[in-house]
This record gives C-alpha cells, structure tokens and sequence, in this order.
C-alpha cells in the first residue's frame, strides 16, 4: 500500500494504522479524527493544525546533541541555541518554543524592529537574545534598553556603519551597553536554493578588512569589553554538510585570530542557521544527506581542532536554526472539494431500452466481465471500441447519449484495468495511469498557504487522511481555489501523487500537507483576498486529546477592513440597496438580508453542503 513516503519526511512523528494518518505520540490520535472534530464547530476551509510536542521534541533533539557532543569531544565550551522569528511569529508557536525552551535558556533572533520588540517581550532574563539584519540608530537604541532590562542581548553588526551607530547611542545614552557581535563575511558558500546568505558577494557581513577596522573603533571607543560573538549563516535548507564544515573552518580560524590579536571578552561563535528538513516523497528525490548528531559532531569537533592547534580557549556555540525547530510542528488540512471528472460515474449511464449500438453493448459486456486474468485484453478492445464510436458520432451514426455512455464506460473499464494491474503494472499501465491524471480541487490558496511552491517550486509532503488501507490509483495534480493559473501543484512522472476515486456526494476526502510550519504563514500573501487558515492547538496525552486555541480564519468583512475598506458602511450600502429593490414578500426580503449578513461574516474559504 502507498505510504506516500512517511518513512522519509515523517521523521517517526506519524504512522499509518487503521487506513488513517496518526500521530507517533502517547494516545496516537487519527489527524482525520480531530479533523472532524474541530470542523463540527462550524470552522470550514483549510485548518492548520499545531502539534507543540513536536517543536518540544526538536528542541530537545537539537540541545541533547549537541550536549552529548560537546562531553564526547571534551569540549569546553557551552552550546546555546535562539529561534529566528522571522521562521514563525504566531503567538501559539512563540508561546510553545518559549515554554520548552525556557530549561535550556532557549533564546530568540530578531531581524526586524517588531521582531526586536517580540523577542524583548518574551525572552525570559538569562536567555540570549541576538539581533541580525539592517538597525537603523532606534533599532540600536531598542537593544540598549533591552540590555537596561536586564537582557543578554547582542546586536550583531552587518556593516561598519552599524558599529559607528552603536558607538553614537554608546556615546550619548547612559543605559546600560548591549553585547556586540560581529557578521562575517565567509568566501565559503552554502548549497541549498536560499543559499544567498553566505559568500563574498553576500548582502550580509563584513570582509576581513572591515573586521580589522571594526576592531580598531571598538578599541578606540572602549567598546571591544561588549565584543562577544562572531556569527555566520550560510542560508536555508543546507541539503549537505560541505559548506557547514568549510564555513566553520574559515570562521573558526577569524575567531582564533581575533582572539589573540586582543577581543579578550570574545567567547562565542554563532552559527546561524540552515539545519534542513525532508520534504521529499520519494526514495530517489530525498534531498538532505547528513544527520543531527553528524551536523553537530562535525561544529564541535572542528571548532576544537582549530582552538587547540591556536591554543585559544574553545567558544560557546550559538545556532539559530530554526527551519529545523518549527516546519514538522504544523500539518495543512484542505478539504477535496471537487474531482474534474466526477462525470464519468457509472450512475449516470443511460442506456436506450432498445437498440444500442452495438459497439456499447460490447463496452457494456467489457465492464461487466473484466477480471485479473483478460483486463489487458478486455482493456485494449475497450481503447478500440471508443476509437470507433467517436468516429461513428462524427459521421453521425450514433447521438450524444450514446456518446456520453460510451466514455464513462470506456473510463469505467481503463479504472477496473488499472486497479486490478497494480500489482504487475507495465510500463505501458504506468503511462495510463499518468494519462488518466485527474484534477483534486483543493479548499485552500497555494499562495496563503504554500507560497514556497508557488516561488521556490518547494515541494512539501501531501497525503490524503483517510482511505490508506485501500489502493490509490488516481494519478493526481492539486487545484487550488485562486482563480490563478498557477495555484496548481503538478506532480512529475518520476514522482506521482495517487489518490483515491472517491464520490464526494457520498463522502468527505481530506489531504494534508506536512510540514509546513517553518517560513510559509508569514510569507504567505492574501492573494483573491484568501487570509491565514483557521488554526488550532493539539495537546495529546496518554488517554485523549485536547483541542484549544481555535483562531478562525478571518471573516471577510474584516479582510475588506484590512485593506483599508470601512467595513460598516460597506454593510449599509448593500443593505440600502437590498430595502430599495422590490422584492415579492417581506419575508424574502428578510431572508435574504439575513444571509448576506451571515456570509459577511463568514471566511472567504468555499463552502460546500456537506463541507
Ligand atoms: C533565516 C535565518 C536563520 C534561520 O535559518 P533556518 O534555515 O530556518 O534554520 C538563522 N539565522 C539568520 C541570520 C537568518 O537570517
């Protein structure tokens, strides 16, 4: 049976059991079963569900290793960790990594102002706080007062003209000084699709020169006591360890010098972040090469090796990877709202009483009769037969109807064919089934949701919820309800997505996408005006589950507001002209103002009957 790859991207967090998808964890809950629970709470559209034991044990994983590395290799040096929060902000998320974190003095990363202000609020005092990208002299003020506080701060300078910042709010404030860092621009560069961060022509960083020059103000201004941390980061999803052990090489070697040229509080070297995830579905597109425990045996050991051949004390270890930390802990549900070829059902045949063709009494025989011994004979009669028959409508010899039951026979046999080759296909079945691609309507915007496949082509791992004890024939691409052609995500030949032909009359048919709880809510965009998906918490404990924090997805009178639309009057234009059209009775009149209120106040997300 298809696993859809969970042995490779799942990282032991899922299972299959039971036809469903359930988590690895204490009382294994089904996902398709808290799925139908939260949504029986009238939340419908997509639903992203949080699980914070998994971002518990990824913190875990990262300070456990690189703990077990460091006595294994006699380091002396202490490892520290921050999460960058431009990966996730959601409240829920911060909350999760603040409260697991907090024994290991688990820090955060700012990149930005409100980033700045997010980390000041929720860093408990103690834990490191570090500062990367562009400070303008307010944003250098803000990591004073954070140090004021009582804040372990340290603002990492990207640029010389950052330090001459510093030195100015150094020179006309009394609070109390942060700690300062200093980005180093490596020639070493990374190797994954983001690996922009690192390298000479890098946006980030400063060249040894300037590192030189650096030193000389901080001296100058009595400022190098607040030289503490030298970072690097070589971008995104590093798929191999190379440029991790080149980088730490090179930055290694400028932490040694800088040491005995004289930064006598120099003690710690960061290395940013770029610890990847699995995304792949299949064995021979699996993208990461190296494990945890190599990733870190290799920073520690490396770093030993180059501080004792310089005789300088070894530096703590700073990461910021935070990829790593967030992308398992959140799965994507999005209901099917639709399959493009549900008109080939067998319940809409309709035969005459008499006289069919007889090339459809064939088909009809075909349908009836085949089995795991003549499918491929019965199959190529079938491909014949509708060969003949669309010539025979062309000519006019036979009518629409006929037509209309010679494909959906025809689809009928080539699905029975397929099912029952699956566990001998030949390449000519493969090249079928491809061809019998059908097109899941997805109740979710790639855009909102997945915007990494919409502008790096990520792939992110996707599975139905439910029906896994039974085969999946149905080579699938995913449409997405944006009215953009490219809100579809397509699947390659070398690496099909299967789904199940389902009835969605009959039944309710969920896909999930895995994870995505690393970079894609923020960077997603309001395209057609498709806001963040509902959202909730799922704690599990050894008997049950609990679900909290239900966050609805926004409703769209807010979304108008959002953009700068009021809202309200909005409401009374539409009412205004609904009193001044004439309608038959009042009662239709009411019904009809009470369900534009309602659908106003309802998300942007399609609605179905049944979902
Ligand atoms: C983005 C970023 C990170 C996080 O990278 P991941 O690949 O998510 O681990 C860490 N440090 C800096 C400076 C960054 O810009």
């Amino acid at each position: 049976m298809n696993n859809y790859g969970i042995d490779i991207w799942g990282d032991d967090n899922f299972f299959i059991n039971d036809g469903e998808v359930k988590l690895n964890y204490k009382s294994a809950p089904s996902i398709l079963e808290i799925t139908k629970k939260i949504r029986q709470d009238d939340v419908k559209g997509p639903l992203i569900l949080r699980f914070p034991h998994l971002i518990k044990k990824q913190i875990d994983l990262l300070f456990n290793h690189f703990d077990r590395a460091i006595k294994e290799n006699n380091y002396s040096g202490s490892f520290n960790a921050v999460f960058p929060l431009k990966v996730n902000q959601f409240p829920e998320v911060l909350k999760t990594i603040t409260h697991y974190g907090e024994k290991n003095n688990y820090g955060l990363e700012a990149g930005s102002k409100a980033e700045l202000l997010l980390a000041i609020a929720s860093t408990p005092l103690g834990s490191p706080i570090t500062v990367n990208g562009f400070k303008d002299k307010e944003m250098i003020t803000l990591g004073f007062i954070a140090s004021q506080m009582g804040h372990n701060i340290t603002l990492i300078i990207e640029g010389i003209g950052e330090l001459e910042s510093i030195i100015e709010v150094a020179n006309e404030s009394t609070l109390k000084k942060p700690n300062i860092g200093i980005r180093v621009r490596l020639h070493s560069v990374g190797s994954g699709t983001w690996a922009k961060s690192g390298g000479m022509n890098s946006k980030f960083g400063l060249s040894a020169t300037e590192i030189l020059e650096a030193m000389k103000l901080l001296e100058l201004h009595h400022l190098i006591e607040q030289f503490n941390m030298i970072h690097f980061h070589i971008g995104s999803q590093m798929e191999d360890i190379f440029p991790l052990k080149k980088a730490i090489r090179e930055a290694g070697n400028i932490y040694a010098e800088l040491k005995m040229m004289g930064a006598k509080n120099l003690n710690s070297i960061n290395i940013g972040g770029g610890l990847a995830v699995e995304y792949e579905q299949h064995h021979s597109q699996r993208l990461k090469t190296y494990s945890l425990e190599e990733f870190s045996n290799d920073v520690v050991f490396l770093l030993r090796e180059i501080m004792n051949s310089k005789d300088v004390p070894h530096p703590n270890i700073y990461t910021e990877s935070g990829r790593f930390i967030v992308a398992s802990h959140s799965v994507l549900i999005t209901p099917v709202l639709e399959l493009f070829s549900q008109d080939h059902q067998e319940k809409l045949l309709k035969f005459k009483e008499s006289d069919n063709p007889p090339l459809i009494v064939e088909l009809q025989e075909l349908n009836r009769l085949i089995d795991s011994k003549n499918y491929n004979e019965f199959l190529h009669d079938a491909l014949d037969h509708i060969e003949s028959l669309l010539t025979l409508f062309d000519l006019g010899y036979i009518d629409l109807q006929d037509r209309s039951n010679a494909e959906i026979l025809v689809h009928q046999i080539i699905k029975k064919a397929l099912y029952l080759s699956h566990t001998s296909k030949t390449p000519e079945f493969e090249k079928l089934q491809t061809h019998l691609q059908e097109k899941y309507l997805i109740n979710a915007s790639i855009f909102q949701s997945l915007p990494d496949y919409w502008g790096l082509k990520q792939n992110f791992p996707v599975m139905p919820l439910q029906r896994l004890d039974q085969n999946a024939i149905r080579s699938a691409s995913l449409w997405d309800i944006t009215c953009d052609s490219d809100g579809e995500i397509t699947f390659a030949d070398q690496a099909p997505l299967h789904l199940h032909d389902i009835n969605l009359d009959e039944e309710e048919y969920f896909l999930a996408f895995f994870n995505v709880g690393a970079y894609q809510e923020t960077l997603g965009m309001n395209h057609n005006l498709f806001t963040h998906p509902n959202e909730a918490i799922i704690n599990i404990d050894e008997s049950s589950y609990e679900v909290t924090n239900i966050i609805k997805s926004k409703n769209i009178l807010t979304i108008l507001d959002d953009l700068g639309f009021d809202s309200e009057n909005i409401l009374i234009q539409l009412n205004k002209r609904l009193e001044s059209s004439t309608f038959i009775t009042k009662e239709e009149k009411n019904d009809t103002l009470q369900k534009l209120e309602l659908f106003l106040n309802q998300n942007g997300y399609l609605r179905t009957t049944a979902y």
